[in-house]
């Protein structure tokens, strides 16, 4: 029989808060039952915005809290070039295109586009959906534009990419976190329409970093938050076009503020070095998060 591998994977660009620690916790309670390993994974493809303080900060909270996971830790700045040989694939396969459109060329077409009275597609965040100009770009413009020098991001053909994995439309989910059962999700990845695969400065993006990792680790389960269910059709289609064995998920439970909202990294009273000092244990964070 395989290992069971679950992993935890999060971005040092901020510090950890009462969501992360129930998400962290979790991994490690149900790779224990499963009788498998857990990874810790720090996604830090954001080299502006992702710092070695944040990431080390990350690592204090985690073993304060009683988490350990089996070494090395993957960092993924480190890995750009299994990304490149990856996206490389999908240029090949003519599944991706290159994207030319500034953020405010973006605006502009939308508001153009809504000023006559016609509504614009927006993704499940509410990001409007990107316009279909350069995928209708001749092969000679796009080579022109790129031995100029312009800079663009490289999109999937969200179109192209299901006709050529039917297959992806479905994920499996755990019903519970006692992993026993599972129930086929059905996946909606043209929610997204035609997202980032490469960013203009570096040959990943989120979803594609998650994806290799996932499966260059062997990660069997992912267990992570409820907000990055709809994301998951994305990387179902990615693991699809990409050929590898997809994990299994389970999407858990969002810890909410006191708003009732999501928690994010700038509410400092939820953050775990605060509670740490205003005198929690890892024992009342537990019981916080109804651990
Ligand atoms: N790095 C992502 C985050 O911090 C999590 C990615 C994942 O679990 O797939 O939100």
């Amino acid at each position: 029989m395989t290992l069971l591998t679950f992993r935890f994977a999060p971005s040092p660009n901020g510090e950890l808060h009462l969501g992360h620690a129930y998400s962290a916790l979790l991994n490690q309670q149900m790779a224990a039952r499963a009788g498998g390993r857990l990874l810790l994974r720090i996604e830090d493809i954001d080299i502006t915005r992702c710092t070695p303080e944040f990431e080390a900060g990350i690592v204090r909270d985690l073993k304060w809290l009683g988490l350990d996971w089996e070494e090395p830790v993957r960092r993924q700045s480190e890995h750009f070039d299994e990304y490149k040989a990856v996206l490389d694939r999908l240029i090949a396969e003519e599944l991706v295109y290159p994207a030319f459109m500034s953020r405010g060329e973006i605006r502009a077409f939308i508001a153009e586009t809504e000023r006559r009275g016609r509504g614009w597609p927006r993704d499940p965040d509410g990001v409007p959906l990107y316009p279909p100009l350069d995928k209708a770009l001749p092969m000679k413009e796009r080579k022109r534009r790129i031995a100029e020098n312009m800079p663009f991001a490289w999109r999937l053909d969200m179109k192209a990419a299901i006709a050529s994995a039917p297959a992806a439309l479905s994920w499996l989910e755990f019903t519970d976190e006692t992993i026993t059962t599972t129930r086929i999700v059905e996946a909606t990845p043209q929610d997204w329409g035609d997202v980032i695969v490469a960013r203009r400065d570096i040959p990943t993006s989120y979803h594609l970093a998650v994806v290799v990792d996932d499966a260059l680790q062997g990660v069997s389960h992912v267990v992570r938050g409820q907000d990055l269910h709809s994301a998951t059709g994305v990387q179902r289609l990615l693991q699809e076009l990409l050929r590898f064995t997809p994990p299994r998920y389970f999407h858990h439970r969002l810890i909410l503020g006191p708003d009732g909202r999501k928690l994010s990294k700038s509410l400092k009273d939820t953050g775990l070095a605060a509670l740490r000092q205003a005198g929690l244990s890892p024992h009342d964070v537990r019981r916080l998060v109804g651990l």
